[in-house]
Protein backbone atom coordinates (compact mmCIF):
# COMPACT_ATOMS: atom_id res chain seq x y z
CA UNK A 1 0.00 0.00 0.00
CA UNK A 2 1.59 3.22 -1.01
CA UNK A 3 0.94 5.35 2.11
CA UNK A 4 1.61 8.39 0.44
CA UNK A 5 -0.75 8.11 -2.32
CA UNK A 6 -4.13 11.16 -1.81
CA UNK A 7 -6.35 8.41 -2.86
CA UNK A 8 -5.55 6.18 -0.71
CA UNK A 9 -4.67 8.78 2.01
CA UNK A 10 -8.07 9.52 1.65
CA UNK A 11 -9.44 6.48 1.20
CA UNK A 12 -8.13 4.77 4.89
CA UNK A 13 -9.27 8.03 6.63
CA UNK A 14 -12.77 7.95 5.19
CA UNK A 15 -12.43 3.55 6.19
CA UNK A 16 -11.48 4.54 9.89
CA UNK A 17 -14.26 7.33 10.07
CA UNK A 18 -11.72 9.78 10.46
CA UNK A 19 -10.51 13.28 8.92
CA UNK A 20 -7.65 15.31 8.81
CA UNK A 21 -7.44 17.56 12.44
CA UNK A 22 -6.50 20.93 12.20
CA UNK A 23 -6.31 20.59 16.04
CA UNK A 24 -3.39 18.27 15.82
CA UNK A 25 -1.55 19.72 13.04
CA UNK A 26 -2.51 17.15 10.97
CA UNK A 27 -1.21 17.58 6.99
CA UNK A 28 -0.31 14.41 5.68
CA UNK A 29 3.02 13.82 3.45
CA UNK A 30 1.27 12.52 -0.27
CA UNK A 31 5.23 12.79 -1.78
CA UNK A 32 6.50 9.21 -0.83
CA UNK A 33 9.99 10.70 -1.65
CA UNK A 34 9.52 12.98 1.55
CA UNK A 35 9.51 11.16 4.25
CA UNK A 36 12.02 8.71 2.50
CA UNK A 37 14.65 11.89 1.98
CA UNK A 38 13.86 12.61 6.02
CA UNK A 39 14.43 9.27 7.17
CA UNK A 40 17.53 8.64 5.27
CA UNK A 41 19.25 11.72 5.95
CA UNK A 42 18.33 10.78 9.63
CA UNK A 43 20.39 8.01 9.11
CA UNK A 44 23.24 9.31 7.17
CA UNK A 45 23.46 12.33 9.25
CA UNK A 46 23.39 14.20 6.31
CA UNK A 47 20.90 15.26 3.09
CA UNK A 48 20.94 11.90 1.61
CA UNK A 49 19.06 13.65 -2.02
CA UNK A 50 16.03 12.40 -3.19
CA UNK A 51 16.16 8.08 -2.91
CA UNK A 52 16.62 8.35 0.39
CA UNK A 53 14.83 5.21 1.08
CA UNK A 54 18.72 3.21 -0.36
CA UNK A 55 20.21 4.62 3.52
CA UNK A 56 20.92 2.61 6.61
CA UNK A 57 21.18 4.07 9.78
CA UNK A 58 24.44 2.20 11.60
CA UNK A 59 24.02 -0.36 13.37
CA UNK A 60 22.54 -0.38 16.76
CA UNK A 61 20.81 2.92 16.34
CA UNK A 62 16.64 3.39 16.94
CA UNK A 63 14.31 5.87 15.82
CA UNK A 64 11.42 8.29 17.17
CA UNK A 65 8.70 9.51 15.40
CA UNK A 66 6.83 11.97 16.81
CA UNK A 67 3.16 12.47 15.44
CA UNK A 68 3.46 8.82 12.76
CA UNK A 69 -0.12 9.95 11.11
CA UNK A 70 -1.11 6.89 8.94
CA UNK A 71 2.34 5.38 8.90
CA UNK A 72 4.40 6.86 5.48
CA UNK A 73 7.42 7.79 7.46
CA UNK A 74 6.75 5.48 10.48
CA UNK A 75 7.66 2.44 7.47
CA UNK A 76 10.64 4.19 6.32
CA UNK A 77 12.26 4.16 9.54
CA UNK A 78 11.29 0.58 10.10
CA UNK A 79 13.45 -0.57 7.36
CA UNK A 80 16.41 1.17 7.78
CA UNK A 81 16.70 1.29 11.98
CA UNK A 82 17.24 -1.34 14.36
CA UNK A 83 13.96 -0.13 16.48
CA UNK A 84 11.43 2.30 15.78
CA UNK A 85 8.80 4.63 18.57
CA UNK A 86 6.34 5.98 17.02
CA UNK A 87 4.24 8.49 19.58
CA UNK A 88 0.99 9.86 18.31
CA UNK A 89 -1.67 11.64 20.57
CA UNK A 90 -4.50 11.32 18.05
CA UNK A 91 -6.36 8.33 19.43
CA UNK A 92 -8.54 7.62 15.76
CA UNK A 93 -5.51 7.07 14.46
CA UNK A 94 -4.23 3.91 16.53
CA UNK A 95 -6.14 1.38 14.85
CA UNK A 96 -5.39 2.41 11.55
CA UNK A 97 -1.82 2.52 12.13
CA UNK A 98 -2.07 -1.30 13.34
CA UNK A 99 -3.15 -1.76 9.91
CA UNK A 100 -0.59 0.28 7.98
CA UNK A 101 2.25 -0.74 10.00
CA UNK A 102 0.85 -4.83 10.60
CA UNK A 103 4.10 -6.25 9.02
CA UNK A 104 6.51 -3.98 10.45
CA UNK A 105 8.22 -6.01 13.71
CA UNK A 106 9.82 -3.44 14.74
CA UNK A 107 7.87 -0.57 15.08
CA UNK A 108 5.90 0.06 18.34
CA UNK A 109 3.29 2.88 18.32
CA UNK A 110 2.26 4.46 21.50
CA UNK A 111 -1.04 6.70 22.08
CA UNK A 112 0.55 9.63 23.76
CA UNK A 113 0.57 13.48 23.67
CA UNK A 114 4.28 14.09 23.38
CA UNK A 115 4.75 17.02 25.32
CA UNK A 116 3.29 15.14 28.59
CA UNK A 117 6.01 12.54 28.04
CA UNK A 118 9.46 13.09 30.00
CA UNK A 119 11.75 12.48 26.77
CA UNK A 120 14.80 11.29 28.81
CA UNK A 121 12.64 8.10 30.67
CA UNK A 122 10.63 7.62 27.28
CA UNK A 123 13.90 6.54 25.51
CA UNK A 124 15.76 4.82 28.17
CA UNK A 125 12.81 2.88 28.53
CA UNK A 126 12.51 1.75 25.32
CA UNK A 127 15.91 1.39 23.78
CA UNK A 128 18.01 1.06 26.63
CA UNK A 129 21.12 2.84 26.52
CA UNK A 130 21.10 2.74 22.11
CA UNK A 131 21.83 5.90 20.39
CA UNK A 132 18.70 7.29 19.10
CA UNK A 133 17.91 9.78 16.46
CA UNK A 134 14.50 11.55 16.24
CA UNK A 135 12.51 12.15 12.85
CA UNK A 136 9.15 13.76 12.34
CA UNK A 137 6.85 15.72 10.39
CA UNK A 138 5.95 18.06 13.22
CA UNK A 139 2.74 19.64 13.64
CA UNK A 140 2.94 23.27 13.26
CA UNK A 141 1.34 24.76 16.32
CA UNK A 142 3.85 23.28 18.64
CA UNK A 143 7.39 23.54 16.58
CA UNK A 144 9.44 24.78 18.72
CA UNK A 145 8.33 23.64 22.54
CA UNK A 146 8.74 20.18 20.60
CA UNK A 147 12.03 21.16 19.71
CA UNK A 148 13.34 22.65 23.06
CA UNK A 149 12.13 19.65 25.36
CA UNK A 150 14.27 17.58 23.50
CA UNK A 151 17.37 19.54 23.86
CA UNK A 152 16.21 20.20 27.53
CA UNK A 153 15.63 16.70 28.21
CA UNK A 154 19.29 16.39 29.25
CA UNK A 155 21.47 18.43 31.56
CA UNK A 156 24.45 20.47 30.09
CA UNK A 157 26.77 17.98 32.06
CA UNK A 158 25.26 14.80 30.12
CA UNK A 159 25.99 13.42 27.13
CA UNK A 160 22.41 12.94 25.63
CA UNK A 161 21.52 9.66 24.33
CA UNK A 162 19.68 11.66 21.41
CA UNK A 163 21.97 12.17 18.66
CA UNK A 164 19.75 14.14 16.19
CA UNK A 165 16.84 15.55 15.58
CA UNK A 166 15.42 15.81 11.54
CA UNK A 167 12.61 17.53 11.30
CA UNK A 168 9.96 19.29 9.11
CA UNK A 169 8.95 22.70 9.97
CA UNK A 170 7.65 26.32 8.29
CA UNK A 171 10.40 27.30 6.24
CA UNK A 172 10.37 30.88 8.17
CA UNK A 173 11.07 28.49 11.25
CA UNK A 174 13.78 26.81 9.79
CA UNK A 175 15.33 29.71 8.99
CA UNK A 176 15.02 30.81 12.28
CA UNK A 177 16.61 27.59 13.62
CA UNK A 178 19.40 27.57 11.48
CA UNK A 179 20.79 31.47 11.45
CA UNK A 180 23.75 33.63 11.94
CA UNK A 181 24.05 35.59 14.74
CA UNK A 182 23.29 39.42 13.88
CA UNK A 183 21.09 38.15 10.79
CA UNK A 184 17.24 38.91 11.25
CA UNK A 185 16.02 35.76 11.24
CA UNK A 186 18.30 34.98 14.60
CA UNK A 187 16.60 34.98 17.81
CA UNK A 188 16.55 33.04 20.98
CA UNK A 189 15.54 29.90 19.95
CA UNK A 190 18.70 30.10 17.36
CA UNK A 191 20.68 30.70 20.58
CA UNK A 192 19.03 28.31 22.58
CA UNK A 193 19.27 25.39 19.81
CA UNK A 194 23.22 26.21 19.81
CA UNK A 195 23.67 25.51 23.56
CA UNK A 196 22.71 21.93 22.61
CA UNK A 197 23.71 21.37 19.00
CA UNK A 198 24.22 22.63 15.35
CA UNK A 199 21.28 23.02 12.87
CA UNK A 200 21.52 22.70 9.30
CA UNK A 201 18.45 23.22 6.89
CA UNK A 202 19.03 20.26 4.24
CA UNK A 203 16.02 20.83 1.91
CA UNK A 204 12.98 22.61 1.30
CA UNK A 205 9.59 20.74 0.70
CA UNK A 206 6.46 22.76 -1.54
CA UNK A 207 2.92 22.97 0.13
CA UNK A 208 1.55 20.17 -2.72
CA UNK A 209 3.47 17.61 -1.00
CA UNK A 210 1.05 17.69 2.25
CA UNK A 211 -2.68 16.98 2.18
CA UNK A 212 -4.24 19.34 3.42
CA UNK A 213 -1.61 21.67 1.72
CA UNK A 214 -0.53 24.10 4.33
CA UNK A 215 -0.49 27.81 3.23
CA UNK A 216 3.70 27.89 3.54
CA UNK A 217 6.50 26.25 2.33
CA UNK A 218 8.25 23.53 4.49
CA UNK A 219 11.68 22.60 4.96
CA UNK A 220 13.74 20.00 6.45
CA UNK A 221 16.05 21.10 9.45
CA UNK A 222 18.86 18.58 11.09
CA UNK A 223 20.23 19.83 14.45
CA UNK A 224 22.90 17.42 15.83
CA UNK A 225 23.49 17.18 19.55
CA UNK A 226 26.71 17.38 20.72
CA UNK A 227 28.55 14.14 21.56
CA UNK A 228 29.76 14.92 24.66
CA UNK A 229 27.03 17.35 26.06
CA UNK A 230 27.74 20.59 25.77
CA UNK A 231 32.03 20.97 27.39
CA UNK A 232 32.46 19.76 23.46
CA UNK A 233 30.92 22.84 21.79
CA UNK A 234 32.70 25.49 23.70
CA UNK A 235 36.20 25.88 25.57
CA UNK A 236 36.97 26.28 29.33
CA UNK A 237 33.81 24.71 31.34
CA UNK A 238 34.24 23.67 34.28
CA UNK A 239 34.74 19.80 35.25
CA UNK A 240 32.15 19.95 38.19
CA UNK A 241 29.02 19.03 36.23
CA UNK A 242 26.87 20.91 39.27
CA UNK A 243 28.64 24.06 38.55
CA UNK A 244 28.59 23.40 34.67
CA UNK A 245 24.61 22.95 34.55
CA UNK A 246 24.15 26.20 36.86
CA UNK A 247 26.56 28.56 34.16
CA UNK A 248 24.55 26.89 31.40
CA UNK A 249 20.99 27.49 33.13
CA UNK A 250 22.60 31.01 33.97
CA UNK A 251 23.57 31.54 30.03
CA UNK A 252 19.87 30.12 28.90
CA UNK A 253 18.43 33.12 31.35
CA UNK A 254 20.96 35.78 29.63
CA UNK A 255 19.46 34.41 26.27
CA UNK A 256 16.04 34.77 27.62
CA UNK A 257 16.49 38.18 28.57
CA UNK A 258 18.75 39.26 25.82
CA UNK A 259 16.04 38.48 23.16
CA UNK A 260 13.08 40.35 25.37
CA UNK A 261 13.39 43.24 25.18
CA UNK A 262 14.43 43.92 21.85
CA UNK A 263 14.25 47.67 21.63
CA UNK A 264 16.93 47.50 24.92
CA UNK A 265 20.80 47.56 24.82
CA UNK A 266 22.42 44.43 26.14
CA UNK A 267 23.07 45.83 28.95
CA UNK A 268 19.32 46.87 30.22
CA UNK A 269 18.26 44.05 28.88
CA UNK A 270 20.47 41.43 31.00
CA UNK A 271 20.53 43.44 33.99
CA UNK A 272 16.58 41.83 34.51
CA UNK A 273 19.06 38.83 35.74
CA UNK A 274 22.31 40.42 37.22
CA UNK A 275 23.28 43.50 38.51
CA UNK A 276 24.22 46.27 36.07
CA UNK A 277 27.82 46.88 37.04
CA UNK A 278 28.50 43.25 36.63
CA UNK A 279 26.76 42.68 33.04
CA UNK A 280 29.27 45.92 32.09
CA UNK A 281 32.44 44.43 33.54
CA UNK A 282 31.40 41.45 32.24
CA UNK A 283 31.34 42.75 28.53
CA UNK A 284 34.41 45.42 29.01
CA UNK A 285 36.20 42.30 29.70
CA UNK A 286 35.40 40.44 26.95
CA UNK A 287 35.74 43.26 24.96
CA UNK A 288 31.62 43.66 23.66
CA UNK A 289 30.31 46.92 23.38
CA UNK A 290 27.70 47.63 26.01
CA UNK A 291 25.51 49.42 23.63
CA UNK A 292 24.86 46.05 21.57
CA UNK A 293 21.68 44.73 21.18
CA UNK A 294 21.13 41.24 22.12
CA UNK A 295 20.79 39.68 18.24
CA UNK A 296 24.56 40.26 17.85
CA UNK A 297 25.89 37.88 20.31
CA UNK A 298 26.30 34.34 19.59
CA UNK A 299 25.30 30.92 22.08
CA UNK A 300 29.47 31.14 22.77
CA UNK A 301 29.35 34.57 23.81
CA UNK A 302 26.01 34.04 26.35
CA UNK A 303 28.43 31.20 28.03
CA UNK A 304 30.99 33.55 28.13
CA UNK A 305 28.95 36.43 29.49
CA UNK A 306 28.07 33.62 32.03
CA UNK A 307 31.09 32.24 32.80
CA UNK A 308 32.62 35.19 33.93
CA UNK A 309 29.62 35.90 35.60
CA UNK A 310 29.72 33.02 37.89
CA UNK A 311 33.50 33.57 38.12
CA UNK A 312 32.88 37.06 39.99
CA UNK A 313 30.18 35.78 42.15
N1 LIG B 1 4.05 11.83 10.10
C1 LIG B 1 2.82 12.01 9.34
C2 LIG B 1 3.16 12.46 7.93
O1 LIG B 1 4.28 12.96 7.75
O2 LIG B 1 2.31 12.31 7.06
C3 LIG B 1 1.88 13.02 10.02
C4 LIG B 1 2.48 14.41 10.26
S1 LIG B 1 1.29 15.61 10.84
C5 LIG B 1 2.04 17.12 10.31
C6 LIG B 1 1.60 15.72 12.59
C7 LIG B 1 1.27 14.46 13.39
O3 LIG B 1 1.59 14.70 14.77
C8 LIG B 1 -0.20 14.08 13.37
O4 LIG B 1 -0.32 12.69 13.22
C9 LIG B 1 -0.72 14.54 14.74
O5 LIG B 1 -1.85 13.83 15.16
C10 LIG B 1 0.50 14.29 15.60
N2 LIG B 1 0.59 15.10 16.83
C11 LIG B 1 0.18 16.39 16.99
N3 LIG B 1 0.45 16.81 18.24
C12 LIG B 1 1.08 15.78 18.87
C13 LIG B 1 1.59 15.59 20.19
N4 LIG B 1 1.53 16.57 21.09
N5 LIG B 1 2.12 14.38 20.51
C14 LIG B 1 2.18 13.39 19.59
N6 LIG B 1 1.71 13.50 18.33
C15 LIG B 1 1.17 14.68 17.97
Amino acid sequence: MNLCNLTTVRELLERYGLAPQKGFGQNFLINPDVPARIAGSSAMGRDCGWGGADSSAPDGVCALEIGPGIGAMTRELSAIFEKVLAVEIDRGLIPLLGETLEDCENVRVINEDFMKLSVKDLLSESFGDSPVRICANLPYYITSPIIMAILEAYAPSERPQVESVTVLVQNEVADRLCAEAGSNEYGSITASVNLCGTARKLFTVPAGCFYPAPKVTSAVVQITLYKGGVREAFPDLPEDDGELDKLIGLAKRLISAGFAQRRKTLTNALSSVCPKESIVQALEHLGIRTDIRGEKLSAADFVAIAKFLRRKE
